[in-house]
């Protein structure tokens, strides 16, 4: 069988053990609805509640603070609309970051065709933001500040404890988009002084579908999605009760397992890949980043390219967002680190989880220098590629 070496974690997780026997579980013997009023379903809402119970608890929420949803997009979107309703008589003027995913991104947008106003913080060369940034933004009429947690190409992890402390300072309220941060690194909902926070099952070896947006209590947040009354009257639908009780076994499975051993894998992968190539440099934030990610320029390189010669070797990776895989041009997250649109082609995104091996790091930094080189000779684009 051909070697595959899966290193494409940012973009989704293999299912871990302790998700899929919680999949199992329920979909052999929990197939009740959780409204109904017999044992049956009385048995498939407690599995929610002690999932609701156990994700609380890892990120220092009350159960009753967590919504169940259908992804990090829902929870973004939910955070951002539900905010901007609940703040629409105070003003119309959200402040976000121009290196979030395109869940908040947007959504944003799309408050702006409403009438709001977005104030989109630029970032430093590492895709930084800080909080002094949010503070100079801030105006009497903001309802809301976005900042991701970590992002999702370069892996830069955000000061967000300074941010938050500062934007709850000014009484206004925030959120941020942990779907790459949940379970990667800690998280405390009280020490990042957050009012929303959204996170993603797949991220973290839970299923594809499945998410939570934690709303501290305080916030009333109104509802987008009405119906039968489910997680507290706020998100109707009948729950993925399989999905939400494999998300909370797989958080609870990586809360018990630090990632010590990826980060020595990624350092390892990242002196590796530098050392070995000219005209190679490490995107994002040298010291500040996700355990697994290592993020790359290489120039006079054709990142499509790459991503089908690194295929052909079994190497799963990506250039930019798997996300925006379905979009030409380059990363608007490259774009606002200030790396212009010919180096940001050259772009890779390795990222690590626990299931790759020293192997696999070793396979990479193996293969890849003469795939750099034979896609820079190959490149048209390029006549003089780096010695
Ligand atoms: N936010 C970030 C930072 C992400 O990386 C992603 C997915 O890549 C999302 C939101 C969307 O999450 P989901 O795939 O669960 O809708």
């Amino acid at each position: 069988m051909k070697k595959v070496v899966y290193t494409d974690n940012a973009a989704t997780t293999p299912l871990r053990p302790e998700a899929l026997a919680a999949l199992e579980a329920c979909y052999r013997e929990q197939y009740g609805n959780p409204s109904g009023l017999y044992s049956v379903s009385r048995q498939a809402k407690r599995i929610i509640e002690t999932a609701r119970e156990e994700i609380a608890g890892i990120i220092g929420a009350h159960s009753d603070e967590i919504y169940f949803t259908g992804g990090g997009t829902e929870s973004d979107n939910w955070a951002v609309k539900g905010a901007a309703l609940l703040r629409r008589d105070g003003g119309r003027h959200i402040i976000t970051t121009a290196v979030e995913h395109h869940a908040i991104l947007n959504t944003c947008e799309f408050m702006e065709r409403e009438g709001w106003s977005v104030t989109y913080l630029p970032a430093d060369e590492y895709g930084r933001v800080e909080a002094r940034q949010a503070i100079n933004a801030l105006r009497r009429e903001t309802a809301l500040v976005s900042v991701m947690a970590a992002n999702n190409e370069v892996g830069t992890i955000m000061p967000l404890a300074e941010i938050g402390k500062a934007v709850r300072e000014a009484g206004v309220l925030f959120h941020t988009d942990a779907v790459q941060a949940a379970a990667h690194i800690p998280i405390d909902v009280n020490e990042m002084h957050v009012d929303m926070l959204s996170m993603s099952a797949h991220k973290f070896g839970g299923p594809k579908g499945v998410g939570v947006l934690y709303v501290r209590r305080a916030v009333k947040l109104p509802s987008l999605i009405q119906g039968g009354g489910q997680e507290r009257t706020l998100r109707g639908g009948t729950e993925n009760v399989a999905g939400i009780a494999a998300m909370a076994a797989a958080l609870k499975a990586s809360a018990n397992e630090p990632e010590k051993r990826v980060s020595t894998m990624r350092d390892r992968l990242i002196d590796g890949i530098l050392s070995a190539i000219p005209g190679s440099r490490l995107t994002g934030d040298p010291l500040n980043r996700l355990p697994g990610s290592a993020s790359f320029i290489f120039e006079c390189v054709q990142g499509e390219y790459l991503i089908a010669q690194l295929d052909r070797e079994g190497i799963c990776a990506s250039s930019g967002s798997a996300c925006s895989a379905n979009f030409s041009g380059s990363s608007h997250v490259l774009r606002a680190m200030g790396i212009s649109d010919e180096l940001a082609h050259g772009s890779l995104r390795m990222s690590l989880g626990l299931q790759n091996t020293a192997d696999d790091v070793e396979y990479i930094v193996d293969k890849l220098p003469a795939l750099i080189e034979a896609n820079r000779r190959l490149s048209p684009v390029w006549s003089v590629p780096p010695r």
